[in-house]
């Protein structure tokens, strides 16, 4: 069978959800049998978030062949257990950057390079490419940005003409919008709905659903005339609650039958009821935790919760897992201290240091990891997390005064955290890191394979910076382990405390493959300690 194409645009307001009804959908389609898969289409120019601040776009998640990709991947992967890729995620940048590319190489010769057709043809290009692979029944396509953007025009475009390209049961449009509640009038309004499906069909694509973001059940009334006004059918106008947990989401929308409304418009062929039980199940153990932790999540930029996006869904993962409450506590590096710590620290039952850059906080980060390693409480570094594990023990314990990174400190005397010969020739900024998925093997005996359960693995990176193996030898006699190993090139990518109840430490980034059916089991085990340390108190 060909593939099916499924585009997800937004209107209204952008943080409506795009990503989780993208993955909800394509939960439902999974579970009755299809092979799925999500994209997601920015309308930046970038060529990928690699470079963009945390703080503006949210976290960058990096999938196993090494793409930087936008936060919503995370999602489609959690919610899937299915890796992405490289084209997974296209950004305007990325298109412009071909063409471009193109028309220098002469492939244009003699033409004018226009929005249409040349970028339209190569939106539609990659926009199908995933489904000509033959891999997947499904193709859901979820366009960044609102309609009405100048940014979005040429994606919503390149739908419109591939509405007339392929045929009719190949494709299919949603509109997700927002039907808002007027305090002031006591009613839910449908006239932003109205516009915004006006914006789109101007731009010539009508939608075939309405998925409708609401505060309260939109009545069957409201229904109609939103149905009326926008073409579409009453029952293809789906409303979508305001939710407890995004894992409810795939569940909500098959109660509002949003499977099947696209199973009929599609005409797909296999009507299995979807087997969402290990879901149910997940929520079940989710929703009724027995325990409770306190986890400080130490980090830079705290301010902004989803530039952490994947650590908070692996603790969630984890957390049902445990059928334990996580709570997590922000801390802003920046505001620990050697006085404030134990005041700050003090009544957790553990505590993460995230990944992150450059110097703002890398102090505080220090002196919360001296704090854990002292106290004996269960301790988890990721990436540079990791590295600041490496400074502080190689400061505090083996002596080495002015020890550091050389991302902090270009100078220093001891650089127990340097970066490698062949990065230090790269001067472009954008997908320069060690990126993707390495293996790593992990010693006999350690906590880190008995967390794992086996030997070799294989982990997500997103850095510049490794162990330095020149102080190995100093740290291993002190106690502090190189456990994980790449096989190839000899950097460490886990440490972990001897002597200490839980002190692991990860150069990768375990949270990205964390999901729903895999949770990560360093954040299992994580917990596990968190809530052991909590009885022991
Ligand atoms: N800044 C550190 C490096 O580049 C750590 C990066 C991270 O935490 N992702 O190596």
């Amino acid at each position: 069978m060909a593939a099916k194409y499924i585009f997800v645009t937004g209107g209204v307001t952008s943080s409506l959800g795009k990503g989780i009804i993208s993955a909800s959908l394509a939960k439902l389609l999974q579970a009755r049998g299809y092979s799925v898969t999500i994209q997601k289409f920015d309308p930046y120019i970038n060529i990928d978030p690699g470079t963009l601040n945390p703080y503006e776009h949210g976290e960058c998640y990096v999938t196993e062949d090494g793409a930087e990709t936008d936060l919503d991947l995370g999602h489609y992967e959690r919610f899937l257990n299915v890796p992405t890729s490289q084209s997974n995620n296209v950004t305007t940048g990325r298109i412009y950057n071909h063409v471009i590319t193109q028309e220098r190489e002469g492939a244009y010769l003699g033409k004018t390079v226009q929005v249409v057709p040349h970028i339209t043809d190569e939106i539609k290009r990659r926009m199908l490419l995933l489904g000509q692979t033959g891999e997947y029944d499904i193709v859901i396509t979820e366009i960044g940005g609102c309609v009405g953007d100048i940014e979005s025009l040429p994606f919503i475009e390149a739908v419109r003409q591939l509405r007339w390209e392929l045929s009719a049961h190949e494709l299919l449009v949603i509109h997700l919008t927002l039907v808002p509640y007027l305090k002031a009038a006591g009613e839910l309004k449908t006239k932003p709905t109205q516009h915004s499906v006006r914006a789109l069909s101007e731009a010539g694509v009508q939608p075939d659903i309405l998925v409708c973001r609401s505060e309260y059940p939109i009545p069957l009334e409201m229904r109609k005339k939103i149905a009326l006004f926008c073409n579409v059918k009453v029952n293809s106008v789906i409303e979508s609650l305001d939710a407890e947990t995004i894992y409810d989401v795939p569940l909500l929308m098959r109660k509002e039958k949003l499977d099947e409304r696209v199973i009929s418009k599609l005409k797909l062929t296999h009507k299995a009821d979807p087997n969402l039980e290990t879901w149910k199940e997940f929520l079940g153990r989710l929703k009724n935790p027995t325990a409770e932790v306190n986890i400080a999540l130490v980090g830079k930029y705290v301010e902004l919760p989803d530039a952490y996006k994947s650590i908070i869904e692996s603790f969630v993962h984890a957390g049902a897992t445990n059928e334990c409450k996580v709570n997590i506590k922000w801390f802003q590096s920046e505001n620990i201290t050697t006085e404030n710590v134990a005041a700050l620290l003090g009544g957790m039952d553990g505590i993460l240091v995230a990944p992150g850059f450059g110097e703002r906080g890398f102090k505080g980060k220090l002196e919360s990891i001296r704090f854990v390693r002292e106290n004996r409480i269960p301790f988890f570094g990721i990436c540079l997390g990791m590295q600041c594990a490496a400074v502080e023990f190689a400061r505090n314990v083996l002596g080495l005064q002015d020890a550091a990174s050389t991302e902090m400190d270009p100078d220093t005397p001891h650089p127990i955290i340097d970066m490698m010969a062949a990065q230090k020739e790269i001067t472009q900024k954008g997908g320069t890191m060690r990126l993707g998925a390495y293996t790593c093997e992990l010693k006999k005996g350690s906590r880190a394979s008995s967390i794992y359960g086996k030997h070799k693995i294989s982990e997500r990176h997103r850095h510049r910076y490794e162990f330095n193996n020149r102080y190995l030898a100093d740290f291993e006699q002190a106690g502090m382990l190189a456990t994980g190993i790449n096989p190839e090139t000899g950097l460490v990518e886990v440490i972990e405390l001897h002597n200490h109840p839980w002190f692991v430490a990860a150069q990768y980034h375990p949270e990205l493959k964390s999901t729903v059916l895999n949770p990560h089991p360093l954040f299992v085990k994580f917990v596990k300690a968190a809530m052991n340390y909590a009885k022991s108190k």
